[in-house]
């Protein structure tokens, strides 16, 4: 049976889905902790990222050589570069860049060594298997399973999933020069984080396909941070856990 990994940025998102998961085994390697198990009768292991570009690759090169996954989701929260996106949106994952990768003069800036490209793509038929599973999301479990009292709090009305660019680097950005900025230099960037890109690259080079789903905790400026960890816990980690249920569960 496919095993699939299932990496988590945020510790909220891990904690939901550990409760769903049968016949945990748990082994700790680099000071993470991969759960295997099942969920919804799929083999998965399941592990928190930890945060930035360097954690994040290593815990997914183990996923990949200790673990033999065979294709690995990962979702977190990230700051949205682009007006038209809210906080409480869902960003999946298309091509990742590292918005901190400068090798310049060597090569144009963005562009990975030996890779000789800025961008990574996401697995194309996990990226709409994701999408899919966050348009149901939103179309049917959305509505019961979101408390009001948070979606009147985060000012969550009508929320959307979008397919697009991403942005990692090893900042936290809250500052609206910085972000836009990035927003400028490279193409259609949507949103910023501090790990995909990275973990794109590792499974690039590995050959292992992967999705990518953010949910829109910020704005990227210094006034966007209001309640980031009641966001993540009453949010952000029911959007993951309804979202990684749903592709589970769909057939193709
Ligand atoms: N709460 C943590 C810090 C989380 S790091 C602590 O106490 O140390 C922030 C996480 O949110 C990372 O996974 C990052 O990818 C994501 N993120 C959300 N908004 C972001 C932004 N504006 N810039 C960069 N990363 C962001």
């Amino acid at each position: 049976m496919k095993k699939t990994g299932i990496m988590s940025a945020m510790v909220e998102e891990l904690d939901i889905l550990l409760k769903h998961l049968k016949n945990k085994k748990t082994q700790t390697i680099g000071q993470r902790e991969y759960y295997c198990g099942e969920l919804w009768g799929h083999n998965v292991v399941l592990v928190f990222s930890r945060w930035g570009k360097v954690a994040a690759s290593s815990t997914t090169t183990t996923l990949i050589t200790e673990f033999k996954v065979d294709e690995i989701i990962f979702s977190g929260v990230a700051g949205a570069l682009d007006g038209d996106i809210n906080i409480g949106d869902v960003i999946v994952a298309e091509n990742l860049f590292q918005h901190d990768f400068d090798a310049s003069p060597f090569l144009l800036r963005h562009v990975l060594p030996l890779i000789m490209k800025k961008e990574i793509a996401t697995n194309s038929r996990i990226k709409h298997k994701l999408f899919d599973a966050g348009s149901d999301f939103f179309n049917k479990q959305f509505k019961e399973e979101i408390s009001s009292e948070y979606l009147e709090e985060f000012d969550i009305d009508k929320p959307k999933i979008l397919m697009g660019n991403i942005a990692s680097g090893d900042q936290f950005i809250r500052d609206s020069k910085k972000r836009d900025e990035i927003r400028q230099s490279l193409d259609n960037v949507l949103a910023v984080e501090m790990e995909g890109a990275a973990v794109a690259q590792v499974c690039y080079e590995f050959e292992v396909p992967l999705g990518v789903i953010r949910t829109i905790s910020d704005d990227a400026n210094d006034e966007a941070i209001k309640d980031f960890p009641k966001f993540v816990y009453n949010v952000a980690s029911q959007y993951s856990f309804f979202i990684i249920k749903n592709y589970l569960g769909h057939k193709h």
